[in-house]
């Protein structure tokens, strides 16, 4: 079955709304093995409406459509599907008696059809309707000469709820003969393309299961999906390929589907049995701040510092103020201090440590914004790792806590072996 989604609403184009409805459906259709070929974005205009209608109907057998559906002018949708499909006009009773009802109850007015919401209950021929829990536009299903058709309110939380209540176990039915199965691999440390080149031959040779590589964050994220006659069956035909993945990719694999490198690490403390407390300097307690969003981590997290001037990375982590004039706080020698002194200061197994320039300002031509010291004290040694990343603010935070984390899951899944 080949979906298009067609998203009504001209501030939309003014980008004045950020279209999460797409998302969110586009999302649903993938999870549902459904193939979604074209999206478009159309204005509150009948002629252009008309258009794109033409167009998603003449190419597509299941158009989902967002917006248009309430009381207004410039409310569209339900004519412009009743002009495409043939599909001539007509009230429902039962949902103006239930519309009226709801204005009278909700907002005390009576005679609410009297008004342009009796527009709201008007279907075109042939519909189903798609009842709305929360708010006053119903959506309508339409299905005629193999073409379907789903019309569902802008608002997302109307959308949101009547396509989970509705339109979600319906086409589930519909592709229910054939199940789907999905596998999320997560990577980190390593980049997209160079995880795409240790996989390029089973990207070329699958097409069941399919795979498709995500990069975000600085991770990396391999989606394997298969179709067989159950779930079973195409989980069936994943596991040998991830297998192989896992087996390539070793180094940078830390979890599966909803598996997070925090919550990878929050395992990993709890069933080793191991404290850890973190001092960061270029992060402003993302670190902290990840791990605590672990239910839990107070168990193995026991304290996190955020230290931005150098008199707080001395007082507080007992950083010598030599070191600091020998070397500057970017430097591997003051991570590796605050690293130790957050570990001896806060009695843990581990001290988890971040100094870097996270921009825009800051940088020199010796310590350039991106850069990044990342130190790992324990009993047995303290472990420093230099990184340099391009990027705005946030985005250098971001990868820099990653990359602290990642350093933290390898160094603890290396105890197994020790
Ligand atoms: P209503 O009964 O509220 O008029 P409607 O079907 O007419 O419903 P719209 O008027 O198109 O829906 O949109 C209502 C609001 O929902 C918009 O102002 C916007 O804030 C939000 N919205 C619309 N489309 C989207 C979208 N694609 N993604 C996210 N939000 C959206
Ligand atoms: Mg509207």
């Amino acid at each position: 079955m080949r979906a298009e989604l067609v998203m009504v609403g001209t501030e939309l184009l003014l980008g004045e709304v950020v279209d999460t409805n797409a998302s969110f459906l586009a999302r649903h259709l993938a999870d549902l093995g459904i193939d979604l070929f074209f999206k478009s974005t159309v204005g509150d205009n009948m002629d252009r409406l008309q258009d794109v209608l033409g167009r998603a109907l003449g190419r597509s057998d299941l158009v989902l459509m967002s917006g248009g559906l309430g009381p207004t002018e410039d409310d569209l949708t339900r004519e412009a599907v009743s002009l495409a499909m043939g599909c001539p006009l007509h009230e429902d009773r039962d949902v103006a008696r239930w519309i009226e009802n709801l204005f009278l109850e909700r907002f005390g007015i009576a005679n609410a059809l009297n008004r342009q919401n009796r527009k709201q209950a008007f279907f075109p021929e042939g519909s189903e309707i798609i009842p709305n829990p929360v708010g006053t536009a119903p959506g309508f299903w339409l299905e005629k000469d193999g073409r379907i058709v789903v019309a569902l309110p802008g608002v997302p939380l109307e959308l949101e709820a009547m396509f989970a209540e509705t339109v979600l176990p319906r086409l589930r039915k519909l592709v229910g003969a054939e199940s789907l199965a999905i596998r999320n691999l997560h990577f980190a440390g390593i980049g997209e393309s160079r995880l795409a080149e240790l996989l390029a031959d089973l990207v070329e040779t699958q097409t069941n299961p399919t795979m498709a590589l995500y990069a975000s964050g600085g991770m990396v994220r391999v989606r394997l999906a298969a179709k067989s006659t159950s779930r079973e069956a195409a989980f069936g035909l994943i596991a040998p390929l991830e297998e192989e993945i896992k087996r390539r990719a070793a180094d940078y694999f830390y979890g599966v589907d909803g598996e997070t490198l925090e919550s990878a690490v929050a395992k990993a403390c709890l069933a080793r049995g191991v404290t850890l407390a973190s001092a960061e300097s270029c992060t402003g307690g993302l670190i902290a701040h990840r791990l605590t969003n672990i239910p839990g981590s107070s168990e193995f997290f026991l304290r996190g510092y955020v230290v931005y001037a150098e008199q707080a990375k001395i007082e507080d982590l007992g950083v010598r103020p030599e070191t600091v004039a020998e070397f500057s706080v970017y430097s591997a020698e003051v991570a590796k201090e605050m690293a130790e002194g957050v570990r001896r200061r806060s009695r843990t197994d581990f001290g988890l440590a971040v100094t870097g320039i996270a921009g825009p300002g800051g940088g020199t031509p010796d310590k350039p914004v991106g850069l990044a010291y990342i130190a790992l004290a324990s009993a047995e040694n303290t472990i420093v790792q230099r990184h340099f990343w391009k990027g705005e603010r946030e985005q250098i935070k971001d990868r820099v806590a990653s990359a602290a984390l990642r350093l933290l899951w390898k160094r603890l899944n290396a105890l197994d072996t020790e």
